[in-house]
């Protein structure tokens, strides 16, 4: 169990009570089970914990005075020490019941996995399209290079420590108005490990680890959804005294586009075009991730109608990909030159007289589908 409240909020030992602050809200934010998932919820306890400590300058000086008895308490808060000392007073009494759950019995191993870190990427629309090898920055423990992860200046194995002979234990005895009190506490001297390593290696101050920025390279699969979390398995920090590493977790973000919007695999944009285009019929350039492609509007197109320019949307499989969906904007001219009244009134003319010209319903009437649209819908069975 890692205990440095200083490692675990990423400050140097002597860091303001501004730069705790800061730290603490960094990562309070980035580690929140409600935004990280439940799998970082130890993580965003300890973060609290140490936060408690080191906010609080009587409770910090109380830890740097003598930090290791703050260490594999288990019981979580404060001040382990109380507890325990509380559990062997229930011990005594009550025939070893303790309500305070069981303190440590045997050596605390020196090994420990790395956490899991997590860490999010924006990606570009175009990105989600092709997929792409992306990088991500994170700060994290690697392994210490100096001792190779030992701990140990010589690199050699720790030794059984002679305070407690290797059980990670120290009994004291307490006088209170009980009478004499026996307590079990973890070792000071080897913090409960029950082993020692005689040459700390100076670099990483024994721990076999230290505090590194890395960049980390990252394959982003086509297609991929917004939210994803990519695991790359043994990317996290390190452990401690040669422990395995945790995984690195990357969380991928969609930017929006300015383009297209994405629905499901799909893309959809709106192209406002003149209305004699919408009458006449136009064939025009809409640009696509894939370039520049003709789009044929057929004549007779009405507002709000969709065009779809299949294969150029998001991939499905290997080899399919969603479509493009056109939504069909017309412009209607707010002033006329003289000429071009004169031709739409001579149009007029000839076009609304007759019935149909003015309908009315109590919902939005659907657009009345063009010849192609309908024998594309009989084709469909629709
Ligand atoms: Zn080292
Ligand atoms: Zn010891």
């Amino acid at each position: 169990m890692e205990n440095d409240y200083y490692k675990i909020l990423g400050v140097s030992r002597d860091a303001s009570q501004e730069e705790i602050q800061k730290a603490y809200r960094k990562l309070s934010r980035q580690y929140h089970p409600d935004i990280a998932g439940k799998e970082f919820e130890d993580k965003f306890k300890e973060i609290n914990e140490a936060y408690s400590v080191l906010s609080d300058p009587a409770k910090r000086e109380e830890y740097d005075a003598g930090g290791s008895s703050f260490s594999g308490g288990g019981a979580g808060g404060f001040s382990p020490m109380d507890f325990s000392n509380l559990g062997d007073i229930f011990g005594q009494f009550f025939g070893g019941a303790n309500p305070f759950g069981a303190p440590q019995s045997s050596p605390i191993p020196r090994e420990n996995r790395g956490r899991d870190d997590l860490v999010s990427l924006a990606i570009s629309l175009r990105d989600a399209v092709f997929g792409a090898e992306k990088e991500v920055e994170v700060t994290t423990f690697a392994k210490c290079k100096a001792c190779d992860g030992t701990g140990s200046k010589s690199k050699s194995a720790p030794v059984p420590c002679p305070s407690c002979h290797g059980t990670g234990l120290k009994r004291q005895v307490q006088r209170s108005i009980l009478g004499q009190i026996l307590t079990t506490v973890p070792c000071p001297q080897c913090q409960g490990h029950g082993t020692v390593v005689e040459d700390p290696c100076p670099q990483c101050q024994g721990t076999g680890r230290i505090r590194v920025k890395r960049t980390i390279k990252v394959r982003i699969p086509a297609g991929i959804e917004d939210g994803t979390r990519i695991k790359l398995i043994g990317q996290g920090e390190a452990g401690e005294n040669g422990g395995p590493a945790g995984d690195l977790y990357v969380e991928v973000h969609i930017a929006p586009n300015r383009e297209f919007t994405r629905k499901g695999q799909d893309l959809h944009c709106w192209l406002s075009i003149p209305m004699t285009w919408a009458a006449l019929g136009a064939t025009t350039s809409v640009s696509t991730f894939d370039g520049q492609k003709d789009l044929e509007i057929p004549a007779g197109t009405q507002y709000g109608q969709t065009v779809v320019m299949p294969g150029l949307g998001l991939p499905k499989s290997e080899k399919e990909r969603g479509d493009i969906v056109v939504h069909i904007q017309i412009e209607i001219p707010t002033s006329l030159s003289g000429e071009q009244k004169e031709v739409l009134e001579k149009f007029a003319s000839l076009h609304d007289s007759g019935a149909g010209a003015n309908m009315q319903a109590a919902q939005e009437m659907k657009p009345k589908k063009n010849i192609f649209a309908r024998m594309k819908d009989a084709l469909k069975g629709q």
